[in-house]
């Protein structure tokens, strides 16, 4: 059960000292009792602090780390709605190869994985992993295409065998790794946790049966392993919605250990609107390891564009970085457009000057990451503050125009922008960065 911040309170040293971040270990046990903060920030818990708060104070879904370097992490949530706080590690895009695909199938999925790079609001987004999975008979050839897919992805990896004597051979290929072993013999734990332990890797343990992976999981944590994924089988979209959804509404809403993991989804259909459907549950509902049956790049497009969406934290608007921007190849007669530091504005204003045909130059004060109207209602895009951003930047001993472009939205600011700014001339531009293509044809006429 959750402990209270008063519960907590009495575990602390009620020093006052500070040395937290906190001004009194009330208000440090009140931030842990949220889940806001960690033990280890105190540095004088006791033994008995630690052993009791150390398990009240874990993230209800644990977090697991991947790769050799352990960059990469999946699980840590505390919440069930992204409103409600943020969700913290996005759902991790995985794509398989079989250990009987084709050589030269093989050779170009890994080079597609690796070479994949989309880029969406000045992020670039990848493939997280690779699946490797055993539908042969030969266990040397599938430990030897772990170790292929380790070194040439360079990613960590899913291990997939129904033999757990294969997967101990790979498990050992590609030893500390942080990779995640997939089994569903959950009659030999003993055996899946000893291989996952001796070479560094998560074992992943799969299962139509709740019960049955919840009593797994169990065990597998008394006996004192937890890097644990649990992958919920399921034959229908809508029993993989529900059975996501059973699972972290117990590991949140009452704290049920058990299933407090992070999830892994193999997604087995060759039809492209199933699959479509199944990932997107698996970004919406909880999903840890979304694993997809082949490398199609348009597919990752979509849901990659889905999942930046729900994993941005709500609370953090995702901003670029305040300062005079180059859009093509500007000179310094170019035209100089005005817009906030807000990602989604930023890259829509941008790639409609680009669209236009033209290059210019644009200024990007400090704006908190607000849009244009939220900006300027906030008192963050003034006419003052534009001004101030451009001679701090140096803007005019950049540039030889003496106009500036600001967005039809606050036309208001015109004045203020003029006073602040002698010797320029204000334009107030489209209210719509859809509009700039005809604002320019308009100016040039
Ligand atoms: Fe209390 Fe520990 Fe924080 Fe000091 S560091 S105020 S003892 S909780």
């Amino acid at each position: 059960m959750a402990l209270t911040g008063i519960q907590i309170q009495k575990l602390l040293p009620k020093t006052n000292c500070k040395e937290c971040g906190s001004n009194t270990c009330l208000a440090f046990a009140m931030k842990l009792a949220a889940k806001k903060t960690e033990l280890s920030a105190c540095p004088y818990a006791s033994e008995e602090a630690k052993r009791i708060l150390g398990a009240a104070s874990e993230p209800p879904v644990r977090n697991i780390t991947l790769g050799a370097d352990s960059s990469l992490q999946t699980g840590g949530e505390t919440v069930l709605y992204r409103h409600e706080k943020t969700f913290v590690h996005q759902t991790l895009f995985a794509v398989n190869i079989n250990d009987t695909d084709p050589q030269g199938t093989i050779d170009s999925t890994l080079k597609k994985i690796n070479d994949y790079v989309l880029e969406r609001a000045g992020e670039a987004l990848r493939i997280d992993m690779v699946c490797i999975s055993q539908n042969g008979n030969d266990h040397e050839a599938f430990a030897a295409l772990a170790k292929k897919a380790m070194h040439t992805a360079k990613k960590p990896l899913i291990l997939r065998s129904p033999d757990i004597s294969a997967l101990r051979l790979a498990a050992e290929a590609v030893k500390g790794t942080h990779s995640v072993l997939v089994s569903s013999a959950l009659d030999r734990l003993d055996e899946l946790k000893k291989i996952a332990e001796d070479n560094e890797h998560n074992l992943a343990l799969s299962s139509s049966d709740l019960d049955a992976l919840a009593a797994a999981s169990a065990t597998l944590k008394e006996s004192g392993f937890k890097n644990i994924v649990l992958d919920l089988q399921n034959s229908t979209p809508a029993e993989q919605f529900q059975l996501n959804s059973i699972a972290r509404r117990m590991a949140l809403r009452t704290n049920f250990k058990p299933l407090g993991y992070p999830t892994v989804h193999f997604i087995g259909s060759d039809d492209l609107m199933e699959n479509v459907i199944s990932a997107t549950i698996e970004i919406n509902k909880y999903g840890g390891i979304c694993v997809f049956p082949v490398f199609d790049p348009a597919l990752f497009a979509s849901l990659m564009t889905v999942r930046l969406n729900i994993y941005t934290d709500p609370q953090k608007p995702i901003q670029v970085e305040p300062k005079i921007y180059a859009i093509g190849e500007p000179t310094p007669e170019s035209r100089v457009f005005v817009t906030t530091n807000f990602s989604l504005t930023y890259f829509i204003v941008s790639s409609e000057i680009e669209n236009s045909g033209i290059s210019a130059w644009l200024v990007v004060p400090e704006c908190e990451g607000m849009s244009v109207l939220t900006a300027w209602a906030a008192g963050k895009f003034s006419g003052a503050g534009i001004a101030k951003f451009c001679k701090e930047t140096g803007l005019e001993n950049q540039v030889k125009s003496r106009e500036i472009i600001i967005p039809g939205y606050v036309a208001q600011i015109s004045g203020e922008l003029e006073e602040n700014l002698p010797g320029w001339k204000v334009i107030v531009g489209p209210q719509e960065a859809a509009d700039i293509e005809s604002f320019v044809k308009a100016q040039e006429r």
